[in-house]
């Protein structure tokens, strides 16, 4: 259940069976989160939303609602452009230095800009769309490169290094830009 809160924009309500107060979090979007009871009616919620209000003010690192919908536009955006770019630029470098990958997955997480897994599968940030290109093809290329190395060991930073001789620089620029919004 999602309920609209003047101050707090959306607030996501979860029932769950288990819990028997109110609990107040904040969810990965920024958005304030509450788990109540399983029966626990929209008017309740409303109210134990009202009656702790100062309490979250004070306590919960809340992002700032009338931003949210701005954001969630902007991902929007960004993952339309991601689906068109980002899994025909791996195939691209994939096909060009002879890598075999299972599958492309988007990603938004807020800490890596991507990533390899054992099943072959790799993940790419659509943050990625954000940085210049020399980084983006940097992380295709290092995430490629874990193909044959699952680990960051110097065999691995060798194969990275025949692909994007520059991949130091790459890798420091990259510090500059964050994969969140
Ligand atoms: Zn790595």
């Amino acid at each position: 259940m999602i309920i609209q809160d003047s101050e707090f924009g959306e607030v996501i309500v979860r029932k769950n069976a288990w819990v028997r107060g109110v609990k107040f979090s904040v969810s990965t979007s920024g958005r304030l989160q509450m788990s109540v009871p399983k029966y626990t009616s929209e008017f309740m919620a409303k109210r134990y939303l009202k009656s702790n209000r100062d309490n979250i003010r004070q306590n919960l690192p809340l992002k700032d609602p009338s931003n949210q919908r701005a954001r969630d536009y902007q991902k929007k955006q960004l993952m339309k452009k991601a689906r068109d770019y980002l899994p025909y630029r791996l195939e691209y470098w994939a096909k060009r230095y002879g890598y075999k990958y299972e599958k492309c997955r988007l990603s938004h997480a807020n800490t890596r800009w991507g990533s390899c897994s054992s099943n072959r599968t790799i993940s790419l940030n659509i943050g990625l769309m954000k940085v210049p290109e020399p980084l983006r093809d940097y992380v295709i290329l290092h995430e490629l490169a874990h193909l044959n190395h699952m680990d960051h060991s110097p065999a691995f930073w060798r194969e990275v290094s025949l692909h994007d001789p520059n991949y130091k620089t790459h890798e420091r620029r990259l510090k500059h830009f964050s994969p969140g919004l």
